[in-house]
């Protein structure tokens, strides 16, 4: 079990979560890729794990009458998603992006892996930049 940091794009939403799983979910429903703007991958944790500063930055959601999203009011980074009914009540998903390191996570189930479209295939004759070429400036 492994203790995980991390914050929203500006900083001002930053959470620890300890006995975190080793695996992640990908979900590709059209209400993840609407929220975050493509496939959504998240860590799920148990609530009460989660220690949360800079509450008072944090926008929620109601996106369904089951679940809700909450995100940063300044950067407008996805910071949980997280059911509030069903049997799933009690944890929240955090969007491995906002961690600061990934090490050790592996993929386990995609959801809703039939919405899944070409724009997230990445086929081989594509060019692939390492981040000092997409830093350069060099991008078309
Ligand atoms: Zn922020
Ligand atoms: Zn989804």
């Amino acid at each position: 079990m492994t203790k995980r940091t991390g914050q929203c794009l500006c900083g001002a939403v930053k959470f620890t979560a300890k006995d975190t799983p080793e695996t992640f979910s990908t979900c590709y429903c059209k209400d993840c890729q609407r929220w975050v703007g493509g496939p959504y991958r998240g860590m799920s944790v148990p609530t009460e794990n989660l220690e949360i500063t800079g509450r008072e930055h944090i926008s929620v959601y109601k996106s369904s009458d089951f679940a809700e999203r909450a995100s940063c009011r300044k950067c407008g980074s996805p910071l949980w998603w997280r059911l509030t009914k069903t049997k799933y009540f009690g944890k929240t998903s955090i969007p491995v992006g906002l961690l600061d390191d990934t090490g050790g996570l592996t993929l386990n189930h995609v959801l809703f892996s039939d919405y899944k479209d070409q724009t997230n295939d990445i086929p081989d004759d594509v060019e692939q930049m390492t981040s000092a070429v997409s830093r350069s400036g060099q991008v078309n």
